[in-house]
């Protein structure tokens, strides 16, 4: 089937660089004589018919600017029988040969429904949390880590100053990937993640014993959010070491910001592969990052895969960790 109109929406929780692959997504497509529609607010616009025609020049300026231009939102009609049907005729009645849907996993789930249903459909992996098990990387990871870096950063002048103990809770749904970036990045003293347990004695109150014989007065301590307890960690390094210590919650400050050069270099890579898959024919395809290059893969088999954990971080965190 010929690619005349192109569809792009974005869906679940937002992520830095998401507007540079809309912004991929429209260019690619324009270069290619297809027309293309954006979506607003999710599969929501799809049910809804929420849509705004994009040209070329209607992208521009959009590769610095952080969020999405589509909005984006949860939409629980669309996992429904009916939801489905209403966003194929939706496609049908606007001429959408094909949609890129750029997010994370549920939204995956969604594009392979709708393929299943006849519309040609590439997925963009879109989420701060680098959580999709088939690519290495995810748009809004890289910017996330170094927002939360310079928060990190700014927290350490403090807590020198004051000889204080910071549990920071970083993002990153539930795995502790991020979490692991940001710790050997701003040299944690510890990174609790989901995927591992902990010895709170061992990992963490006598480092922080050692630290003190080795005059380190302040420690960042960093708590991936799907570990949870950040007020009673705090609470029992407290007690176990009398270090004052403040718990921080950094939150949503992480997805927001102008997106990173590799962010934006990521996401215009992948926005052209996702229209380069559909304009060859394909659907029900991921684009994904492997091995320094971009492919497409089979949804259904990418969604498959057993959640990722970035093993390597994890053995460096404990290597060079105090
Ligand atoms: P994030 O990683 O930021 O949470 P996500 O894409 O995984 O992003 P979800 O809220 O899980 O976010 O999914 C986004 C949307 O995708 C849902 O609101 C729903 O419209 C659609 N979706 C999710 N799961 C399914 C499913 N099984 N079938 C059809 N549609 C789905």
């Amino acid at each position: 089937m010929s690619i005349n109109r192109i569809g792009v929406l974005t869906s679940g929780g937002d992520a830095p660089g998401m507007n540079a692959a809309i912004r991929a997504v429209v260019r690619t497509a324009r270069a290619n004589g297809v027309s293309c529609l954006g979506i607003r607010r999710g599969y929501n616009g799809l049910i809804n018919g929420d849509v705004v025609e994009l040209d070329a020049r209607s992208v521009d300026g959009l590769l610095v600017k952080g969020g999405t231009m589509l909005y984006t939102a949860r939409c629980e009609e669309f996992k429904t029988e009916e939801g489905q049907k209403r966003a194929r005729d939706i496609c049908r009645y606007l001429g959408i040969d094909g949609l890129v849907a750029i997010g994370g996993d549920g939204t995956f789930r969604g594009a392979l429904d709708l393929s299943r249903g006849g519309v040609s459909t590439v997925g963009i992996p879109a989420t701060i949390d680098n959580d999709i098990a088939c690519t290495r990387y995810t748009i809004g990871y890289d910017t996330a880590c170094n927002t939360a870096l310079d928060a990190i950063d700014r927290l350490r002048d403090t807590m020198q100053s004051h000889e204080r103990c910071s549990v920071v809770e970083v993002m990153g749904h539930r795995s502790g990937n991020l979490a692991m970036y940001v710790g050997i990045a701003c040299g944690a003293t510890a990174v609790l993640v989901p995927e591992k347990s902990v010895d709170m004695e061992r990992d963490i109150f006598d480092r922080m014993r050692d630290g003190r014989i080795h005059h380190r007065n302040h420690h960042i301590i960093i708590v991936a959010e799907g570990f949870g307890h950040a007020d009673a960690i705090a609470k029992d390094i407290h007690e176990a070491t009398g270090v004052e210590t403040r718990v921080t919650v950094l939150g949503h400050v992480q997805r927001g910001g102008s997106p990173t050069a590799r962010d934006r270099v990521n996401a215009t890579q992948m926005g052209a592969a996702a229209v380069n898959a559909l304009l060859a024919g394909k659907t029900n395809r991921v684009v994904a990052a492997v091995n320094d290059g971009i492919v497409d893969l089979d949804i259904e088999e990418a969604l498959a895969l057993p959640p990722v954990f970035h093993e390597d971080l994890y053995v460096t965190t404990r290597q060079t960790i105090l």
